[in-house]
């Protein structure tokens, strides 16, 4: 049966992000013939490891590989990795001419491998998509500057990936001699060796980073159409690669809750990294800890809370954190730390409620339940983001809480919105890009 049907490429970078796109994957298996190329970032990490092998095991996707781009137990890059990840690659040359894929999902076009896939080894006729599943990582000043009006492109000359404005890097031209020969030796492996000598030898072309590749640390112009999860990113991209291209969609909700029953749990999701440097820890424990007061306060029923960490936190950290914690829980709350690499959206419906700070995570507990409130504390996310910092959730039915002041940061009159779902959208692309080649072909 297979056979019959279309083919599908997904290329994701960070190997994590498959866990959040899971639901993604059951929702159109039946439909496509799946294959997945992912990389080793952060697999070194044993419990991410473990997780995507799970991945790989439940979603029965054959072809899923993963490409060897960092070194092994590190994520870093070396002359030897990205010799070895070239050649890894290289080997699927003759894999992709016979497959003749119907359709590529990318999360960019930034990464070499994808770049190579995206370039050279898809058939001409592939349709291309581009895909953010994370939430818009443009500096929040310069989101509050799109939605007041501010052109694409004047933000894009303004920016570096996205995330650094510009004047901001004469910081970096003050580090210290050696970091800077470091950096240099880097530089040369990403550009020319990585990016041109090897290319040259194998394909006989370069692939260099492109105009907009770098600023935007996502893409110049590989795709025709973008599917977004983030409303945020779905408004931004949709000035870069035109509205009518752009889509927005949910993920599934799996809602099973059963009104009746009173949640008696809390779930704090952790998104950044805390270690015993971070100069902000004591406050944000003390106000992790008088939210959980006030939560508990007001639902009495709460008997339990528990703690998800960042899935990049090292077990070191991780190890000094809970012990830090729980020296700091002196009420004595009921704090369960241990770690399950689940999709958020699958194990919302156990909580009554789910805090954290200003991140991709609370987004995806959002859409996992409806019987769940999903709250993003000012605290935990203004060392971050600054005073702006709800602009990363802009507009996804996310309390944003000011504990801080014990005020509410509320969004007024934001613009509706009209969700696809995965499969909808791509279906949709097929249709218009159908249509759009009837089109070119009369011409
Ligand atoms: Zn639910």
């Amino acid at each position: 049966m297979d056979n019959l049907k279309k083919k599908i490429l997904i290329c994701i970078h960070n190997p994590f992000a498959l866990v959040n796109l899971q639901p993604i994957i059951e929702e159109i298996k039946s439909d496509y013939e799946i294959t997945i190329f992912t990389s080793n970032y952060f697999l070194n990490n044993q419990s991410i490891h473990k997780k995507v092998l799970e991945i790989k095991k439940n979603s029965q996707i054959k072809n899923f590989f993963i490409i060897p781009s960092y070194k092994s137990n590190s994520e870093k890059r070396s002359f030897f990795s990205i010799i070895k990840s070239h050649y890894f690659l290289y080997k699927f040359k003759s894999f992709f001419k016979k497959k003749k894929f119907n359709l590529c999902i990318s999360d960019g076009s930034f990464f070499i491998w994808q770049k190579i896939i995206l370039t050279n080894f898809l058939e001409k006729n592939c349709i291309r998509i581009g895909l953010t599943h994370d939430s818009l990582n443009l500096h929040l000043d310069e989101f509050q500057k799109f939605l007041n009006g501010k052109k694409i492109d004047d933000i894009l000359r303004d920016v570096h990936k996205l995330r650094q404005i510009k004047k901001n890097n004469n910081k970096f031209r003050k580090k210290k001699f050696f970091l800077r020969i470091v950096n240099t030796i880097k530089r040369i492996e990403d550009l020319y060796i990585d990016r041109q000598i090897i290319p040259l030898i194998l394909y006989g072309k370069k692939f260099i980073y492109m105009k907009n590749d770098l600023k935007t640390a996502f893409d110049t112009n590989s795709f025709k159409y973008i599917i977004n999860f983030f409303y945020s990113s779905f408004r931004f991209w949709g000035k870069y690669y035109g509205e009518e291209n752009t889509f927005l969609v949910k993920p599934k909700n799996n809602c099973g809750c059963n009104i009746k029953k009173k949640k008696n749990k809390i779930l704090f999701i952790s998104s950044f990294l805390w270690n015993e440097e971070s100069n902000s820890l004591d406050f944000e424990i003390d106000h992790f800890f008088k939210f959980i007061e006030k939560t508990i306060s007001e639902h009495k029923e709460i008997l339990e809370i528990d703690f998800r960490h960042h899935p990049m936190q090292s077990d070191k950290n991780i190890k000094f954190f809970n012990e830090y914690l729980i020296k700091k829980n002196k009420k004595e709350y009921n704090i369960n730390f241990e770690h399950k690499y689940d999709p958020i959206s699958k194990i919302t419906c156990e909580y009554k409620l789910i805090f954290g700070c200003s991140s991709s995570a609370l987004y995806f507990a959002k859409h996992g339940c409806y019987n769940a409130e999903i709250v993003c504390l000012k605290s935990l996310s203004v060392n971050e983001l600054g005073e702006k910092y709800y602009y990363k959730l802009w507009n996804e039915g996310i309390i944003m809480y000011d504990d801080i002041n014990n005020s509410f940061d509320n969004l007024d009159n934001l613009p509706s919105k009209e969700y696809l779902t995965f499969k909808q959208s791509i279906e949709k692309i097929e249709k218009i890009d159908k249509h759009k080649n009837l089109i070119y072909k009369k011409i």
